[in-house]
């Protein structure tokens, strides 16, 4: 189960290509300047099903980024749900959020809800790190992650 404010379907502005784009509800840190604070509660949207989800990105056809709130403030879900994806699907999947990939590889719960994704856009947004230039982010802090490379390499690579 994951809550989850809204789903927009063929958008091009999470990520390459057209993609499905589900926003989770919840994110503890509240950033001076977040793009979006109405996420930031935990009881906003509804609750739906993991096959509800896959049903909707399945008819879609196309890869999926999810972001919010914070994908990661609920872990078991969204776990299940790249998992799922990635197994069941093949699409690429990305997603957005304020840990940093050194704070994740520091929380074996956090390490493994990401372990089969593509690519994580990790960290806060920074307001004084603001730049509306960078592709897919809005801070100079956060970074594309190339998540698959990084854990066989053992070593941070960015996705290009
Ligand atoms: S981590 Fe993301 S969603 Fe959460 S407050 Fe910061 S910018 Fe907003």
């Amino acid at each position: 189960m994951l809550r989850v404010l809204h789903i927009v379907e063929g958008t091009s502005v999470d990520g390459p290509g057209l993609r499905t784009s589900i926003y989770l509800a919840g994110c503890s840190r509240h950033c001076p300047g977040c793009h979006n604070p109405a996420s930031w509660n935990f009881q906003g949207g509804e609750e739906r099903t993991i096959d509800e989800l896959m049903q909707v990105i399945a008819y879609n056809e196309a890869p999926v980024t999810l972001s919010g709130g914070d994908p990661l403030q609920q872990p078991r879900g969204t776990r299940e749900l790249i998992q799922r994806v990635k197994r069941e699907l093949g699409y690429n999947v990305w997603c957005f959020t304020g840990y940093t990939w050194e704070e994740i590889v520091g929380d074996p719960v956090l390490l493994d809800t990401v372990r089969e994704l593509d690519v994580l856009v990790d960290g806060p947004f920074v307001a004084a790190e603001r730049d509306i230039s960078l592709r897919f982010r809005g801070s100079r802090n956060q970074r594309l992650i190339d998540v698959q490379r990084t854990l066989d390499s053992g070593m941070l690579t960015l996705w290009k």
